[in-house]
Formats: C-alpha cells, sequence, structure tokens
C-alpha cells in the first residue's frame, strides 16, 4: 500500500514537473524609436477636444470644477463661483474639522448665506455651444 502511494505520488510530481518545465514563455518587444503615440488634442473632438484647448490656451479649469476657496464672505464680497449655467449646487465646507458638506442651490442675481455665514454670490458665465464645438 505504502509503495503504491509513494508510486502515484512520485508520478504527480513528475507530471507536475514536466508540465511547468515544458511551457516556455516566449517574451518579444518590438523596439521602433520612430514610432510615437499621437497627440491626444488630434483625437479628441467635442467637449473633450474643447477642454484640451483650453489647457493648451493656459486655462487649467475651463468648466469650473475645481474646488474654490473661501474669499471674505461678507455679504457686500462674497465668494464667487463661477458656473455655466444660471444656477449651480455649491457646498460648503463650513469648518475645517466637519465631515460633512453642507449644499445648497446657488442661483443667479441672488447671493446665498450658507449656514456658517458665508455669502456666496454666482457668476454665470456662457456654456460652450454644443454645435460649434471643435471637431
Ligand atoms: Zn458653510
Amino acid at each position: 500500500m505504502a509503495s503504491l502511494l509513494s508510486r502515484s505520488v512520485y508520478q504527480m510530481s513528475s507530471t507536475l514537473t514536466r508540465c511547468t518545465s515544458s511551457r516556455l514563455v516566449h517574451l518579444s518587444a518590438v523596439r521602433s524609436a520612430d514610432q510615437v503615440m499621437p497627440d491626444p488634442v488630434e483625437h479628441a473632438t467635442g467637449l473633450e477636444k474643447y477642454e484640451l484647448l483650453a489647457k493648451q490656451a493656459g486655462n487649467e479649469d475651463p468648466f469650473f470644477l475645481k474646488a474654490v476657496a473661501r474669499a471674505k464672505g461678507t455679504k457686500n464680497e462674497p465668494t464667487v463661483i463661477n458656473a455655466m449655467d444660471n444656477h449651480r449646487m455649491v457646498g460648503c465646507v463650513c469648518a475645517e474639522e466637519d465631515t460633512n458638506i453642507k449644499w445648497m442651490w446657488l442661483c443667479e442675481g441672488t447671493p446665498k448665506r450658507c449656514e456658517c455665514g458665508y455669502w456666496f454670490e454666482l457668476k454665470a458665465h456662457p456654456a460652450p455651444d454644443k454645435y460649434a464645438l471643435p471637431l
């Protein structure tokens, strides 16, 4: 019995060894220094191309998506929130230690005060015309 068991273990181990050793790994890499990836601006269309062209022109945030630090925030000098429409949802982290964001709708022409006392005002910018986007 012991010899049968040891013989089957030996056969299994030799089979595993054969399987792993018989497989070869072929790695090849095509080296062509003259071929480079095309510029993403050439492939992009529509809003993506509009964004890439704006970034090339020096505008890093053409859609006003980056977070804005609160300014003085008084009623006479509110924090200006840029938008591409006449309304926008704004989130205020009222205190640094807060773990939640207080969200509110901001409409053009109506400055709004957050619960923390800071004032916000919306500044509307024209959105890109979707029928005149770069191709
Ligand atoms: Zn607030």
